[in-house]
């Protein structure tokens, strides 16, 4: 079958690879219809995660027919279309049962190397590095499902592949980022990053009552989708962050703060982003955490600090104390991708939102190493990216 797949560090192939097969009595293989570019992949085409390898399959954002199941996976059947959740998740450990499938403790296959380098395992993840797994993902014709009888979603007819793709990523992280926010109506959530994660998290927020939303980004087409849900937007790149913040909060600061943008932040007027970016460089540093600094700094003493955007390892120059002396809450994690399912399915059925919005560009699987370029560097308004296998 062809699949996209890691070769090394801004290297992305599409190639030929051989099909997957049942391994597991759980397992299931699907036939990708579908598939998305995550800003999660971008981590990993620029060489900030560590643990690919090369040969890898990339892709965690998919869905498809099911054509082959294990014999003891009695739940879903050939022919069903299902999305599949990047979390993979055995339903039967005791974070599942709480609900934390993105820490399930059994789904891992390499724990051992998770256990070393966080202190415990998290649950293993399609197509994300050999510390979640090295399972290959779904940038690719056909998947191996690992604990297909619960890492599913089952789509009812009636719904476009585009409406429901996001389900299985974006949406649920934004809505969980949003969640996180225990937003009251009297709330300001201040969003950074206006990405396909921050603009599921914007629109999440309004359907939550927040009071006001503020997107902070830089690129004019996401500021704009930003505006069209409703959000007032700040242009970092030509306006002081912490200022407008202020003056948009009667100098309060917002109750609640998003990160969406994770380990690769850019920055364009402070000193603290060329240190980290000299660090990084030299790897004494593996992320650059300066929107977490200003969400520290600006956020209303006592308010919640909620960060679905990725970090991978160390970052430096956190101002601990600030967040400590003014009581702020952290919330964060990959996202328990089913825990939202039904809720989300339901309000996209009832047409409360329609996450296909955030498309900008269709395109072959073919075309795929292109569009991590085009999608990396924003080009030609790219926002958000689906694959057709
Ligand atoms: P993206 O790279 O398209 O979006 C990031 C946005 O942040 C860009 O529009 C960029 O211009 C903006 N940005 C950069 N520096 C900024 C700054 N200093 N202030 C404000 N905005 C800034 O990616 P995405 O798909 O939207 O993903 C966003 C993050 O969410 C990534 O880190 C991704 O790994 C993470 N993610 C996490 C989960 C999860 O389960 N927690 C799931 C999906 C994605
Ligand atoms: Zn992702
Ligand atoms: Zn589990």
């Amino acid at each position: 079958m062809k699949a996209l797949i890691w070769q090394g560090k801004k290297d992305i192939r599409y190639e030929t690879v051989p099909d997957p097969r049942i391994e597991h009595p759980r397992d299931a293989i699907v036939k990708v219809s579908s598939c998305a570019i995550c800003g999660s992949d971008l981590h990993l085409f620029d060489g900030f995660m560590p643990g690919m390898k090369s040969g890898d399959i990339m892709g965690h954002e998919f869905m498809g027919e099911v054509v082959e199941v294990g014999k003891d996976n009695s739940v879903l059947k050939a022919g069903e279309r299902i999305v599949v959740p990047f979390t993979i998740f055995c339903g039967e450990c005791e974070q599942c049962k709480r609900g934390n499938f993105s820490v399930c403790e059994r789904s891992n296959r390499n724990a051992s190397a998770a256990d070393k380098m966080f202190g415990h395992t998290t649950a293993g993840l399609f197509g994300y590095t050999h510390l979640t797994g090295g399972y290959p993902g779904g940038q690719a014709e056909y998947v191996r499902v690992p604990f297909a009888d619960k890492t599913h979603i089952k789509i009812p007819d009636g719904l476009t592949d585009e409406q429901v793709l996001f389900l299985g990523d974006i949406f649920p992280t934004g809505w969980q980022a949003a969640v996180q926010c225990d937003i009251e109506p009297t709330d300001t959530v201040a969003i950074w990053g206006a990405g396909p994660v921050g603009q599921m998290a914007i629109r999440s927020a309004v359907l939550l009552g927040a009071r006001q939303v503020i997107a902070i980004d830089r690129v004019p087409e996401r500021l704009a989708m930003a505006q069209a849900a409703g959000a007032t937007t700040i242009d970092f790149a030509n306006e002081s962050v912490l200022e407008r913040l202020g003056a948009l909060t009667q100098g309060k600061g917002p109750e609640k703060c998003i990160d969406a943008v994770g380990m690769e932040s850019h920055a364009t007027r402070s000193i603290d982003a060329l240190y980290d970016r000299a660090k990084q460089t030299v790897m004494l540093e593996t992320d650059r955490p300066h929107v977490l600094r200003e969400m520290i700094y600006v956020c209303r003493p006592a308010g919640i600090l909620s960060v679905p955007g990725v970090y991978g390892g160390l970052i430096d120059k956190i101002p601990f104390g600030a967040s400590m002396n003014k009581g702020l809450t952290w919330r964060m994690g990959q996202t328990h991708v089913n825990r939202w399912t039904d809720d989300l399915l339901r309000r996209i059925r009832d047409g409360q939102i329609d996450p296909s919005f955030v498309i900008t560009h269709t395109v072959a699987l073919s075309d795929g190493p292109d569009m991590y370029t085009t999608f990396r560097d924003k080009k030609d308004g790219c926002i958000k990216v689906v694959l057709k296998p």
